[in-house]
């Protein structure tokens, strides 16, 4: 008998134990998993925050890094604009790397630091797509 066969004879045999053991430590088995993802998750969120503060801090020449129009320096609510409205033919060109997010940020580091993108906060962001411009600016001036 080879030992594929054995262990699976073995598996066979004490089946009813394994699945005991499941139902009687399911609770402590489900927290024990729970734990471990939660761990990763921490380690997770780690890395993708010194990844983003690396490349937002490269983009807006400051550490902590801040938006470039208002100045806003909440990590969160910090994106990468791309100055000239998004240029198509380069969205297309890494349409998988430019659709956001870590994948993003990764290319962004992993290429030198390609010119043409900023630091943004969210609002910059969405006003500057609405109107062309954001009206941090309009505002500035009338000042
Ligand atoms: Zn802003
Ligand atoms: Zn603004």
């Amino acid at each position: 008998m080879d030992k594929k066969t054995l262990a699976k004879k073995l598996y066979q045999a004490n089946k009813e134990y394994y699945k005991q053991y499941y139902i009687k430590n399911k609770k402590r088995i489900v927290a024990r998993k729970r734990l471990h993802w939660k761990e990763h998750q921490g380690i997770r969120m780690r890395m993708v925050e010194k990844l983003k503060t690396e490349v937002f801090s490269h983009y807006s020449k400051s550490n902590p890094p801040k938006c470039t129009c208002c100045g806003e320096s909440g990590l969160v609510f910090l994106t990468i604009d791309h100055i000239n409205g998004g240029g198509r033919k380069h969205l297309k060109k890494h349409n998988r790397e430019l659709r956001g997010g870590t994948v993003f940020y990764r290319w962004l580091r992993k290429n030198n630091y390609p010119k043409g993108f900023q630091v943004l906060c969210y609002n910059c962001n969405c006003a500057k797509r609405w109107s062309k411009f954001c009206p941090h600016k309009t505002l500035k001036n009338e000042k």
